[in-house]
């Protein structure tokens, strides 16, 4: 049952959430975030350069101009930020994407894995094009760009002007790192896998002060699950599954993202964190199960 409370309103108005204040918490960090031109991606890519980072924009199709407008607006927060065409599960194209940074920026101190795909099916009738398209995004890409920014990371080191860590990683992963998905088995894998892959690349790295975690977004607003939340009927289906009784937005993530790059989570490694509204607390059985 979804407590209504907004009943008498009837209506569910976003709330007044606070900004990401223009502030100088990333100052002369370097970050490249993948599917950088949408949704989460987008908003965690602007709330960076908010927060004085410089910006790599990846992106692998940009029909509307968004690059660009992205681009202006951070140059408006006093940011560099450059785009860049890469599909994250190709090694060919990463590779260069790395170089061209490092050309551009000198270095990178934050990767933000966020690129993510869903290509959803019954079990007994996804093609292994599906499994493998979501494998090879979700999973393969935030190995391949992982291993190019620890590369980096461990070449150059700390730098304490600029961070206390090395690097520093946030893997988008999602509360289907641990809820099941019927009809999702391929993103539910892919997002499962990122949380021991994350897991496994912390443990190996923390010896150098590289941090690496994850974001585990509930039902966000973006064009991935537009379906979800387009009508009001929808979204009041959806909110039987959200004990916030919201469904989040962008810069829910997006600030998240800003505090776990910085400083201020210096000691936070190895940890998924859920932005879910309580997704996550098996809300089936808020009234006894
Ligand atoms: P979105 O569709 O708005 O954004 C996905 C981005 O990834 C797009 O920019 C897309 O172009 C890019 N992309 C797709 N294939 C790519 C490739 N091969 N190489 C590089 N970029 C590629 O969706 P979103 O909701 O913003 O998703 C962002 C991340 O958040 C994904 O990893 C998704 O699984 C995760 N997530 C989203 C939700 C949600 O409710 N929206 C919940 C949990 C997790």
């Amino acid at each position: 049952m979804v407590i209504d409370i907004y009943k008498n309103k009837g209506e569910y108005p976003e709330p007044r959430l606070p900004q990401i204040e223009h502030s100088n918490i990333l100052k002369g960090q370097k970050a490249l975030v993948t599917g950088a031109n949408s949704g989460i991606g987008k908003s965690v890519a602007l709330g960076l350069a908010k927060a004085g980072a410089d910006v790599v924009i990846n992106y692998v199709v940009d029909n509307d101009n968004t690059v660009d407008q992205m681009i202006k607006e951070m140059q408006g927060y006093g940011a560099e930020a450059m785009g860049f065409q890469a599909d994250v599960s190709q090694e060919d194209q990463v590779k260069p994407m790395f170089e061209a940074m490092f050309k551009k920026f000198g270095t990178i101190d934050i990767l933000v894995n966020n690129a993510g795909i869903q290509r959803d099916a019954p079990i007994d009738q996804m093609t292994l094009s599906q499994w493998q398209q979501v494998i090879g995004v979700n999973l393969t890409g935030q190995f391949l760009c992982a291993r190019e920014a620890v590369k980096e990371f461990k070449r150059r080191g700390v730098v304490e002007a600029v961070s206390c860590a090395a690097g520093k990683i946030i893997c988008m992963s999602s509360v289907h790192e641990v809820i099941p998905w019927a009809g999702h088995v391929n993103y539910a894998a892919s997002k499962g896998g990122i949380m021991q892959l994350m897991k496994s690349i912390a443990q190996e790295v923390a010896p150098y002060r590289i941090r690496v975690n994850s974001i585990g977004p509930g039902a966000i607003k973006t064009p991935i699950n537009h379906a979800a939340w387009a009508t009001p009927e929808a979204e009041k289906a959806l909110l039987t599954l959200i004990p916030y009784q919201r469904v989040g937005v962008p810069d829910d993530i997006a600030r998240v993202a800003v505090w776990l790059a910085s400083d201020l989570a210096d000691y936070i490694t190895g940890t998924t964190i859920f932005v879910d509204g309580g997704m996550t607390l098996y809300p089936g059985f808020a009234t006894g199960g």
